[in-house]
């Protein structure tokens, strides 16, 4: 078995079950994590020298791929989570990765990312928070504008200018530490809607240099060269995930409609069209989104494309499924909307697809 089958099958039995409810009550899928905890897949980008797995931003890419076809919020959620393991691996100290990557191996700290700010909206790498220096502490002060994993992540990494250095720093912080909290906004999003992003306050949180994933100023770097390409693979993955699913209903629905006189909706040209439509939009979003990730974190026109295309096919196969599966799906007795709200969330997740447009684009120019 494949490690995209194996987490099919996974999906369907551990995941699905939740999706429903985590989507109608916007409450986060913890029934998922757990699942996902106990099958060890938080240890995947962590080393084998830590517990880990090592594996590989292609790795990376197929898990969040196969989950979003059971449950996008949880793809999401799961997907942040790596990307800020990923950071640890590439960037941090080596007492810092002693201490953490053997936790997140035993599925003992789940991370999640605090970078968005209300100000600085999708330039998530623009942040005017600060830390103050008080002897051989660092004080941080500021709002972080959505969070998801709010609360149910152990460790969130925060970016901040950097403090006696240019550039920015990006700080480990603990769901527990003194200073920490959420304003607790239930999210009621379009769609995501498990994923419980809220804001989170930190009022005097004192860190030490312990705290900084690398060197002083070297957040930056981490960013452009680790976290942006983990985490835009990644988005590129989910709604990759999100067409499939949705793929696969309108075809299955096509086929199941029947009219009176027996004959079924895909024998109908038009609908053929657009089951023809979507195919080759959601197979575009997949193929392009595996072939980027097995490129690596320097191919970043690829890694940009492969979002921006996986981001835009996900919304029109949503809308064109919408269509073949006719009032059955606008009642919600299809999954549909669903997958139609939540591919929506593709295009505005930081850097919004129109950033990463300008940003293929000068990539292509150089
Ligand atoms: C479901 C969900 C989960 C999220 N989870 C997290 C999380 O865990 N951690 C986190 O840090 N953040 C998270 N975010 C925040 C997200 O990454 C963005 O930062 C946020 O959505 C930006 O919203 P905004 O309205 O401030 O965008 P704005 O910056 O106001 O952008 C609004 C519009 O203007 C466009 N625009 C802005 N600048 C330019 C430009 N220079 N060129 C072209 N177009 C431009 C954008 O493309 C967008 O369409 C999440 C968001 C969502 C929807």
């Amino acid at each position: 078995m494949s490690r995209y089958e194996e987490v099919r099958a996974f999906a369907k039995k551990s995941v699905e079950p939740y999706t429903t409810a985590a989507d109608k009550e916007g409450r986060f899928p913890k029934e998922s994590f757990e699942a996902l905890r106990q099958a060890g897949y938080f240890s995947l980008l962590v080393p084998k020298e830590f517990g880990g797995q090592g594996g590989s931003m292609a790795d990376h890419t197929e898990v969040c791929l196969a989950l979003a076809e059971s449950c996008a919020t949880t793809a999401l959620c799961y997907m942040m989570h790596n990307v800020a393991t990923q950071s640890i691996v590439a960037s941090a100290t080596e007492a810092m990765k002693k201490d953490k990557l053997p936790q997140i191996a035993q599925g003992k700290k789940i991370m999640a990312l605090a970078f968005s700010e209300s100000g600085s909206g999708t330039h998530f790498y623009l942040p005017e928070i600060a830390a103050k220096k008080e002897g051989d502490k660092f004080i941080l002060n500021g709002r972080k504008s959505f969070v998801t994993t709010a609360r149910f992540a152990d460790e969130y990494l925060v970016d901040a200018n950097a403090i006696g250095a240019e550039g920015l720093d990006i700080w480990s912080v603990p769901l527990g530490a003194d200073g920490i909290s959420f304003e607790d906004a239930a999210w009621d999003g379009l769609g995501m809607r498990g994923n419980n992003s809220m804001p989170m306050v930190l009022n005097g949180v004192t860190l030490g240099e312990r705290d900084r994933i690398g060197a002083a100023g070297a957040g930056g770097d981490s960013l452009n060269n680790v976290i942006a390409p983990f985490f835009v693979i990644g988005l590129a993955a989910v709604y990759s995930g999100v067409a499939t699913a949705a793929q696969n209903t309108a075809i299955e629905y096509a086929k199941s409609r029947k009219y009176p006189d027996g004959s079924v909706i895909a024998e109908i040209p038009t609908v053929q069209e657009h089951l023809a439509k979507i195919y080759y939009l959601t197979q575009s979003a997949r193929h392009f989104t595996i072939a980027a990730a097995q490129k690596g974190a320097s191919a970043a026109a690829d890694l940009f494309a492969a979002r921006i295309n996986a981001s835009e096919n996900a919304v029109e196969v949503c809308r064109l499924a919408m269509k073949v599966g006719g009032g059955n799906a606008y009642a919600k007795r299809l999954p549909l909307e669903r997958y139609l709200r939540d591919a929506y969330a593709a295009a505005v997740m930081a850097p919004s697809t129109d950033v990463l447009a300008i940003w293929l684009g000068q990539a292509l120019s150089k």
